[in-house]
Order: structure tokens, then sequence, then C-alpha cells
């Protein structure tokens, strides 16, 4: 794991997701779970070497954030949200991704179930542990349950998938409070961010993150003004151009027809 600051710690490279840790004298805070249930279990060896885990922490109710909650000790704490999606979730949810990530971990071993929240809040919810502080905060975006976790003592916040740097998702976003959140964010007084996905960042992310979010709904919406089907607009909005660090071909280019159709449908609306 990357040492971020004094007491947090990340691992972005066995985790699909980035999965997070805050060291306090009364235990270990544990944000996001790897998919990966080899990779989930090394992982939570390696992090009880820091102390028991007394919490883990959802940020999101995607299945690479949430399928390794079960090889992790401590109380799981979601938003409300995230808890009726983990109690909804079936493993064959992840076969088809770990199928092409890791297809020695299937089938899944007899212990895999997704483990769901012990604790949920809907809006803000603070956490006391040690000499920390955790202000769980609701943040709707790139999903409706969304949640970002502040660690003032850190000056550090875990934002979920509302940061992503790579190619945003927006296969269950609600674009227009995912703007309000990136606002929000910019409220905190921290120096480091931690996103969802990929390496950890400084506050410019999000208006970065802002001019991204934007800039595909000016695409698809230009689409729409232009009098463009559905279909067209697949074909059509330039993407690709604009947002030159998605690859065009594998997994990740459903992603980009996935994004056109759900920006389109909301904008249509
Ligand atoms: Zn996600």
């Amino acid at each position: 794991m990357q040492k971020v600051t004094d007491n947090v710690y990340v691992e972005s490279e066995i985790s699909v997701c980035n999965t997070s840790i805050v060291v306090t004298k009364d235990g270990v805070v544990v944000i996001d779970t790897p998919m990966v249930p080899a990779n989930a279990k090394k992982l939570a060896a390696d992090i009880a070497g820091f102390g028991p885990v007394r919490y883990v922490i959802n940020s999101e109710p995607h299945g690479d954030h949430i399928a390794g909650n079960c090889y992790f000790g401590g109380m799981v704490v979601t938003h409300d949200g995230t808890r009726k999606a983990l109690l909804k979730a079936k493993p064959e949810d992840i076969t088809g991704m770990l199928q092409m990530m890791a297809p020695d971990s299937l089938p899944l071993d007899k212990e895999f179930h997704f483990r769901p929240s012990d604790i949920t809040f809907s809006e803000r919810l603070t956490l006391y542990l040690g000499d920390h502080t955790f202000h769980l905060i609701h943040m709707p975006g790139h999903t409706p349950y969304s949640l970002a976790v502040y660690v003032p003592e850190e000056r550090i916040v875990f934002t979920s998938d509302n940061i992503n740097l790579g190619m945003p998702v927006f296969r269950d976003a609600i674009p227009d409070k995912w703007l309000e959140t990136l606002k929000l964010l910019e409220e905190l007084d921290v120096d480091k961010v931690v996103p969802g996905h990929g390496e950890v960042t400084d506050k410019s992310c999000f208006a970065k993150m802002a001019r991204n979010v934007q800039g595909w709904l000016d695409a698809v919406g230009d689409a729409i003004a232009k009098g463009m089907s559905l279909e067209e607009a697949m074909e059509k909005v330039p993407q690709a151009e604009q947002f030159d660090d998605m690859p065009k071909e594998g997994p990740a280019a459903g992603f980009l027809r996935m994004n056109i159709e759900r920006i389109y449908q909301i904008l249509k609306k």
C-alpha cells in the first residue's frame, strides 16, 4: 500500500477500485474493498498488521467497491441505498467482470457473499475513532448513493467514483447532482484527494472533473439539439477525440455507449 499521509495508505494496484485505510490509535478504517477474492484476502492480511479493522466504509454500491466486504472484520457502514444494493446483489453480478479480470478466481469460494452494511445513513454520519474524525457525506452523482469520507485530521477526502480521472461512468449517474457534488467537494479543506480509481491527487481534480462531466453533457446535448436519434448520437458524439484517454476497443468501450445512452435519456426528458 502507498503511504499518502501520516496515517493513510492507499492500494491501487491489486484492488480494482482504490482501497484505502486510515490507521487510528484505536484500530483501522477501510474504505472500499477489492473485488477479486484472493486480492481482498491478501489485503485483509496486510491490513491486520496495522491493527484490527473497526469499520469498513463502502463509498458506492458498484460491485468493484463492495464485493470484498466479506473478507474484512469490523462494522460495514454505507448509505441506505448501498445497503439495499448489497442485499439484492448476487455472485452472478460480478462473475462476468471476474471472468475478464481474474478468471482464476472462478468459481467463487464458499466464503464469498455480499456482506451487507451494519450501519447506514441518508445524508451525513460522523464516526469518531481514536483521534480521528470521519465525516461521511452523501454526495450523489456517479451513483445516487455515492458518499465522500472527509478526514480533517489527515486533510484528506476519499471521493468515490465522483472523481475518476480516467473515463467518468454515467451508467447510474445523476449528472446535475454530480456537478453540485463537485462544488461541495471544492469547499472541503484538504490537501489530498483519493479518487475512486487511479492516482491520489489534489483539489485541482474537482474543476477538472466538472469540465469532464460537463463535456459529456454538452456533447450529447449537442447531438440532441441537432435532432439526432440515440443511434445517431452513438455514432456521432465526438467522445473519442474529446476524451482522448478512453479506450476505443475492449470492455471499457461498452461504457462509452452506456454513457451516451444514459445522458441521452436524461437530457431528452
Ligand atoms: Zn462506480
